[in-house]
């Protein structure tokens, strides 16, 4: 028997709409690429929204193309997300921090028909056009004043076709399981793929990330997404912030400590999220000027691992709560956050970072598991560690083309390329990226924990390890490290550190020192280019065990 509840499809324009009704003057300030502030509200997004499907379409654009973003955190990228996904195109948001061939091959792949571009970018796409063989045309995201120069050809000025139109316009008609949103993954093997989200999925999980165990979303909030909209689906927000009709605040092209700092003060912000880089810049600016943040209440730190000490130091010396995330592009992005659970009350603060330190429990709508190597299921012991499965209603099903063919196993799982334990509360710990552990002697030693652990050291900006060949163990680590500013340690402080805190077993089998550890375009370490770096590094234990 069927159930006989209407047939309501779940789009996303709906989000906008019971925004702009319910919490219509509710304010999304943005620190422009321009520069000055700009201050609109729900309402007005709404009606900039159906004047951008209207321009968009007034310039050829149709239903079912691909359109692209290149795009800071700004109330203009906001329109236009509701704006391309109404109008029944998809919304690509381009990576400008890919490499200009990566950029290439993604826009061509995807087949993107139009790009919007922010001022920032447009040297990025003046560089690679001639290469983009479906772009019909750009709009960059300005007024006319400020419209530059450029070779791009068949541009169009933001603000000049937007305001052209009157706004008066139905929403397409949608399936709630048609594509709205295309992001693309960096991949752990070939070329990026594309990550085709569907209306239903970005509703379903939007609703998700705003509750209260998740981001807790309310209307009185006021919401930083300092996660850019151009990665991983901005992690919900730009959906789950007007769902719940909190304020949003757009940080624009300024993620730097200070900047990020003025935007938390002056907008008193209560919720935000980024990538724990992001809150690295933070902290030393808090702690260089004394500042402290008396209206935050949570910070979400997910993309990375959130190292100990930056938990510790947000929730002791700045009383903000630490939720911990993890996800992945594949995965709209959230998989697990990890907000304590009934019985935890009495813990002690010790045990309580033991617990945030992991990535957190699973969100409603998704399963995981983690395997042995025969893809026999692990227990929840926190202690076992595979390969960590996922599946739900907002997991890729596959790529976009089919690229690299079926990822899913024959009962529906996703392999997420990470590797994990799963405590008795289903808090799940990620140990590494499969292709980051150290194998050494058979065992295997998580990079992470051994770079969370060196970071604690307060001479110490950023760690990495790798592994190094070695001619006894095959692998033994290599800690490299970035000194904090004005600050000198020496490998022997390093080693003392870590003395007791890690397995003895596990100490890196020297240290050495750099000016910066390079990061790819999502902020990520890039172990790939310090394997590259360090290829033919002789560790000093390796002559010994000859
Ligand atoms: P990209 O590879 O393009 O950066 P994602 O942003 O989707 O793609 O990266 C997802 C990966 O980031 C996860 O598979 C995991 O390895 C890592 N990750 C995300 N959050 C965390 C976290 N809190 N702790 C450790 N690793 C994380």
């Amino acid at each position: 028997m069927k159930g006989l509840m209407q047939d309501w499809p779940l789009s996303v324009t709906t989000i906008i709409d019971h925004a702009a009704r319910f919490h219509g003057e509710r304010e999304v300030v943005t620190r422009t690429v321009e520069g000055p502030f700009h201050t609109t509200n729900y309402k007005e997004i709404h009606l900039r929204a159906r004047k951008v499907a209207q321009a968009l379409e007034k310039i050829g654009a149709k239903q079912g193309d691909i359109i692209a973003t290149m795009a800071w955190n700004t109330h203009r990228h906001l329109e236009a997300w509701y704006g391309i996904m109404g109008m029944g195109a998809v919304c690509h948001t381009l990576n400008p921090r890919l490499f200009a061939e990566q950029l290439v091959y993604i826009a061509n792949h995807a087949e993107d028909q139009f790009i919007l571009v922010d001022l920032t970018f447009v040297p990025v796409l003046e560089a690679v056009a001639d290469q983009l063989k479906t772009v019909k045309g750009y709009i960059i995201m300005t007024d006319r004043a400020h419209m530059p120069e450029t070779t791009l050809k068949n541009v169009h000025c933001y603000e000049e076709i937007v305001e052209a139109e009157s706004g008066d316009y139905k929403w397409a008609t949608i399936d709630e399981n048609d594509a709205c949103g295309l992001c693309y993954t960096s991949g752990t093997t070939g070329n990026p793929k594309g990550v085709l989200y569907s209306h239903r999925s970005n509703v379903l999980h939007a609703l998700i990330g705003g509750s209260a165990d998740v981001m807790g979303l309310r209307s009185v909030d006021v919401v930083l997404p300092v996660v850019p909209m151009f990665h991983a689906n901005a992690w919900a927000l730009a959906f789950s912030a007007p769902m719940a009709g909190a304020k949003l605040v757009m940080p624009g092209s300024k993620m730097d400590g200070e900047s990020i700092y003025e935007l938390l003060d002056n907008e008193k912000i209560t919720t935000t999220a980024a990538v724990p880089t992001v809150w690295l810049m933070l902290l030393q600016h808090l702690q260089k000027t004394g500042a402290k943040l008396p209206a935050l209440n949570k910070v979400i730190i997910g993309g990375s691992a959130a190292p100990r000490t930056m938990i510790e130091t947000f929730e002791r010396e700045y009383g903000a709560e630490v939720i911990h995330a993890w996800g992945m592009t594949e995965m709209s992005p959230m998989g697990t956050l990890g907000a304590l659970k009934a019985g935890m009350e009495d813990l002690t603060t010790e045990q309580l970072l033991d617990v945030k330190v992991k990535q957190g429990r699973a969100v409603y709508t998704v399963e995981m598991k983690i395997t042995d190597d025969d893809g026999v299921e692990l227990p929840w012991d926190g202690k076992a560690f595979g390969p960590l499965l996922v599946k739900g209603p907002a997991v890729a099903g596959s790529y976009l083309k089919s690229e690299g063919g079926n990822i899913l196993d024959a009962d529906g799982w996703f392999d997420t390329g990470d590797v994990a334990t799963i405590d008795e509360n289903g808090y799940m710990q990620i140990t590494d990226r499969a292709k980051d552990v150290i194998k050494s002697g058979g065992e295997w030693i998580s990079s992470i924990e051994l770079e969370n652990t060196a970071v604690g050291h307060p001479d110490v900006a950023e760690a990495a390890v790798i592994g190094i060949v070695h001619p006894k163990w095959d692998e033994r680590p290599l800690l490299i490290c970035v000194a904090a500013e004005g600050k000198n340690p020496t490998k022997e402080d390093l080693l003392s550190y870590l003395e007791g805190k890690i397995a003895k077993w596990w100490t890196p089998d020297d240290v050495v020192f750099v000016d910066e550890i390079p990061h790819n375009a999502t902020g990520k370490i890039l172990k790939r280019a310090l394997r590259e770096q360090f290829k033919d590094y002789v560790l000093p234990t390796a002559s010994a065990a000859e």
